[in-house]
């Protein structure tokens, strides 16, 4: 075979080859918890963060937040995972949202105010949804704290608490904590992960990337909070858009049809002054 139908043959081959490529697949890292332990860990920390948060008895956003939550968790990633999500708002002027370990997520009012559609929505809680099924917030302390933890998890006993025990490694839910604050491989890997989960629940993903996008062009103490929490793995809305591509078809036009009455609801929702969890 003469050179250059060698070298067209290759290049078929290699975008064969490219074309045929499936989404990415991700695997939780190395991780010192059990899975159970990830859910105890996030039961408890969540109770905490009732106390120390004021959490939104709003029933138009609660059932709001837990109808886009449950078309995420619907997904086929979410769903092997086995983890028991569950979705709050808390009254926070700044545009973020966290997840704990093992599965309880907390939506601040200012996102709810801060997104343009439910995909938007949809694209920051399938981002923190990822980082649960993938466990990074375990896989963060146990890398951070290899020595000490075996032994704090061994001794765990059933009932005891789990974040008392955790606090003596210094793992907390506190500012910069290793459970909430992620490398950006990390939120690669949460974005792209959540790509799969926006578009199972009939959302288009590239809305993630427009809203990120929207967060970097505004700046400001209100936006940096999630980007601090969540930093730019770099070129953050081009990687979304080609994995969105390695997706198969679907159509993305599901809405709660909801949207509208969350806005109203939300407006009505006075914020305390944004103030960092403890
Ligand atoms: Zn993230």
């Amino acid at each position: 075979m003469c050179k250059r139908k060698l070298a067209a043959l290759i290049v078929l081959l290699y975008t064969t080859v490219l074309l045929s490529q499936g989404p990415t697949q991700f695997h939780p890292g190395f991780n010192l918890f059990s899975k159970d332990q990830d859910v105890q860990l996030g039961k408890e920390s969540a109770a905490q963060v009732r106390k120390q948060m004021p959490v939104v008895r709003d029933p138009v956003l609660s059932e709001y937040v837990s109808r886009v939550g449950r078309r995420l968790a619907d997904s086929q990633e979410a769903r092997a995972s086995g983890f028991p999500f569950t979705f709050e708002v808390v009254a926070d002027p700044s545009i973020n949202a966290f997840a704990l370990p093992g599965g309880p997520m907390f939506i601040h009012t200012g996102l709810l105010k801060a997104v343009d559609n439910e995909a938007q929505l949809a694209g920051v809680m399938g981002h923190e949804m990822s980082h649960v099924i993938l466990r990074h917030g375990t896989n963060q302390a146990s890398k951070a704290q290899l020595i000490q933890l075996p032994a704090l998890l061994a001794g765990q006993v059933a009932g005891g608490s789990m974040l008392g025990r955790l606090a003596q490694a210094g793992i907390g839910l506190g500012a910069n904590s290793v459970l909430l604050k992620f490398s950006r491989g990390a939120e690669s890997q949460a974005d792209l992960m959540g790509s799969h989960l926006m578009a199972e629940g009939g959302y288009n993903p590239m809305q993630m990337a427009r809203f990120f996008e929207k967060l970097n062009s505004q700046g400001g103490s209100r936006t940096l909070e999630f980007l601090s929490d969540h930093p730019n793995p770099g070129n953050r809305e081009r990687a979304i858009e080609e994995e969105a591509d390695r997706l198969p078809q679907r159509n993305y036009s599901f809405q709660t049809g909801a949207f509208d009455r969350m806005k109203q609801a939300v407006a009505q929702i006075h914020e305390p002054p944004p103030r960092r969890r403890e």
